[in-house]
């Protein structure tokens, strides 16, 4: 089921307790959700699917204008996590790198949410929880962006679940960095904040050197910070984290990172597994072989695709300890819990 954003500000808090990271898949395509639905639900996991910039403007999805995207995006995620199939898992839709001018409109229209109507319901889709890219940003900036998000869904009467970032790209975010952004907005707009990503010694994208500069003791160090700031229990969000050996996710995970953002591996093994089709079956592209149309479906290669990355998806989810935390999940975004903020 797709949880709405007081349900997944409560599914953040129990695994920031609990010690154990959800999986936020960068999908691009729909063939990809439900893939990593599949592997959630097999795996009785939690799963973020997120979108950036670069989704919405995709085929798949807005095919040049994002805000179709979003609208786009929310629709297809909504019926495939409301599906009876996976109503037993807990999918969080995150709104990831937004940068630009659009970026208000954008993600103002994913805490608004896209309503459908058919002749026997309305319903409104929403993203879970939001981000924005703030590379490009001041501090000041940063804080006052995310505020006015925030005050969207006030002047609107709805909730909404926030990650922050500070310089996921730039080594080791200075702690000092993370005191200003976090008191900035926690003094704002009490309770909003469910994640903070603070650059921690790895960097979006592959690296040939690997990244020796990964710290899992400032993944400790920025917990301890925002805890203390804020008053209550928060994980780190984890960008970057291809190039990362299991072994230093684990330990990520353990010293308190509970979201961790998967995005250019996740490409190699789709593209690698669809040229790797390609290679195997490209002789019966020809209109006279009689295997031409079930090889030329979008069917054949998604399967294919669909049968290498799921299991890739399952190793994931163990590393980061999250199998078998779905049903728990469930329970904790139902409990009577009451944050500051948020309209409660
Ligand atoms: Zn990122």
């Amino acid at each position: 089921m797709l949880l709405n954003p007081l349900q997944a500000h409560l599914v953040y808090e129990f695994a920031a307790r609990e010690r154990f990271a959800i999986l936020a898949v960068n999908a691009d395509s729909p063939a990809c959700l439900n893939d990593v639905l599949e592997a959630a639900r097999l795996a009785q996991s939690p799963i973020i699917i997120e979108t950036s910039l670069w989704q919405l403007k995709g085929h798949s999805f807005g095919a040049g204008d994002a805000m179709r995207g979003i609208a786009r995006y929310l629709a297809d995620i909504s019926l495939l996590a409301n599906d009876p199939a996976y109503l037993n898992v807990p999918v969080l839709f995150h709104t990831d790198h937004i940068k630009g001018p659009e970026t208000q409109s954008l993600i103002s229209a994913a805490i608004s949410g896209v309503t459908l109507r058919n002749h026997t319901s309305i319903a409104t889709l929403r993203a879970s929880s939001i981000s924005l890219d703030a590379s490009e940003l001041s501090e000041e900036q940063n804080i006052n962006l995310l505020s006015a998000l925030i005050e969207h869904a006030q002047a609107h009467q709805l909730p909404v679940t926030c990650e922050m970032e500070a310089g996921v790209d730039d080594g080791i975010t200075d702690i000092a960095v993370i005191e200003r952004l976090v008191t900035g907005l926690d003094r704002r707009h009490p309770g909003y904040l469910a994640l903070f990503a603070p650059g921690i010694g790895s960097q979006h994208g592959f690296n040939a050197a690997g990244f020796p500069t990964f710290s899992p003791t400032a993944v400790a160090v920025a917990k301890s910070c925002i805890e203390q700031i804020c008053g209550r229990t928060m994980g780190i969000a984890l960008h970057g984290s291809t190039g990362l050996s299991e072994q230093q996710i684990s330990n990520a995970v353990a010293a308190g990172v509970t979201k961790v953002n998967w995005s250019s591996e996740s490409l190699l093994i789709r593209a690698t597994a669809m040229r790797d089709y390609w290679i195997s079956n490209g002789n019966k592209i020809s209109p006279s072989d009689s295997a031409f149309k079930v090889t030329a479906m979008d069917n054949g290669v998604q399967s294919a695709v669909s049968r290498t990355y799921i299991p890739v998806v399952h190793q994931r989810l163990l590393t980061l300890g999250s199998v078998g935390q779905g049903p728990r999940c469930l329970q904790a975004a139902k409990l009577n819990h009451v944050m500051a903020g948020n309209g409660l």
